[in-house]
């Protein structure tokens, strides 16, 4: 089997032989007849589930975590952080405890998980930046739980989400930083000195800026305008038309600049099912036509229900960015941030897809993740 296409980034047409459903050679060519475009494999760092499984569920397994990357390599997602959160200390240790045996029994899974994203506990108790976050676990910072969770996952988790304004959240960012862990804020009521203390303790990232937020907020001086403000940290965006709208996303990746905005699904297991109404983490939710995920009977979203190229597609849409800046917001970014380019480059990890200008729409073609082809359409070239 052979694809051709143009490379995203430098637009040189190539040939991709594949046998035995692995990559046996990628070669530059003089001409591709195709539309095809060749990208790396997109990096999604906040992923809580998808088409049904969900990682924060008692029952997790590691077949659910084996069977929800597979889904995600279906809809052109390469590599992912599973993202795990505020629950009891026993709950998280069961996730923990599925997501590394899926990537011992599995190697691609393995190659295709580039850390753990903890997101929680350690965040603020208030409705409206809380989400929808069990009040009943969010708690303190607390290192020695925080070992025993790093002990499980082998030192895998790789990002921890939490909110710089509770008791002891700035030594324990201190010792996250020391630890090479990339210390996101998110879910937070911060004041100003709060953001500024987690800066200057090494915090790199907010998370899912504009959301995990109250509903109403003071206009300014607020959490939101001084992350957006502080050029040492990086910004993740959901950019699903719902999370943040149009205007807002475009505002965001124009103030933080390119170089420093990661897109993410933020997908809870209701990526990829029918609108409804769902028990999801405890509460009722309701999964609306246009892909929003809302608490039932409040105005607050509770995860995600988009695919990380529907967040490409959409950023060009709503910040008039090019494909190849918005696939790099989650591509070179994530990989940048997670100081993963080794892993992500031992292997050919690529897509291959069209777009359609017109419509702001990637029409996927073929997935290959650890130099394996590991989705494709019926009709290869
Ligand atoms: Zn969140």
């Amino acid at each position: 089997m052979k694809f051709s296409g143009h490379t995203l980034f430098n637009n040189t047409p190539v040939e991709i032989t594949i046998a035995d459903n692995r990559v046996q050679s990628i070669r530059e060519v003089t001409a591709a007849d195709t539309n095809i475009l060749i990208a790396p494999a997109p990096i999604d760092i906040q992923v809580n589930g998808f088409a049904g499984f969900d990682l924060n569920v008692a029952t997790v397994t590691p077949e659910d975590v084996r069977a929800m990357v597979r889904a995600l390599w279906r809809v052109g997602t390469g590599f992912l952080c599973p993202t795990v959160v505020t629950g009891s200390f026993g709950g998280i240790c069961n996730a923990f405890r599925a997501i590394v045996e899926a990537c011992k029994t599995d190697a691609l899974v393995a190659h295709a998980v580039l850390g753990i994203h903890l997101e929680g506990p350690y965040i603020s108790a208030e409705d409206g930046p809380r989400g929808a976050h069990p009040l009943e676990h969010v708690r303190d910072p607390d290192w020695d739980e925080f070992q025993q969770w790093q002990d499980i996952t082998e030192g895998k988790i790789a990002i921890v989400t939490l909110a710089p304004e509770k008791k002891g959240a700035i030594p324990f960012i201190e010792k996250l930083v020391a630890n090479g862990i990339v210390v996101a804020l998110g879910h937070t009521n911060a004041s100003a000195d709060d953001i500024q203390a987690a800066i200057d303790a090494g915090a790199k990232l907010s998370t899912h800026l504009g959301n995990g937020a109250h509903a109403r907020i003071q206009r300014h001086p607020n959490y939101i305008w001084e992350q957006l403000g502080a050029d040492e940290l990086w910004a993740s965006l959901i950019v699903d038309g719902h999370h943040l709208p149009p205007s807002v996303a475009k505002s965001m990746i124009r103030a933080k600049t390119l170089d420093r905005c990661i897109l993410v699904s933020d997908a809870v297991a209701l990526a990829g099912m029918e609108p409804g109404t769902y028990q999801f983490a405890g509460k009722s939710v309701e999964l609306t036509e246009e892909r929003c995920v809302r608490l039932v009977g409040t105005e607050y979203l509770a995860g995600s229900a988009i695919e990380l190229a529907r967040g490409i597609e959409n950023s060009v849409r709503f910040a008039g960015i090019s494909l190849k800046e918005a696939v790099s917001l989650a591509t070179r970014q994530p990989m940048h941030l997670l100081d993963a380019k080794a892993q992500v480059e031992s292997e050919t990890n690529l897509i291959l897809f069209e777009w359609n200008a017109g419509k702001y729409k990637i029409n996927l073609i073929a997935t290959i993740v650890g130099s394996e082809l590991v989705y494709h359409t019926e009709t290869p070239q």
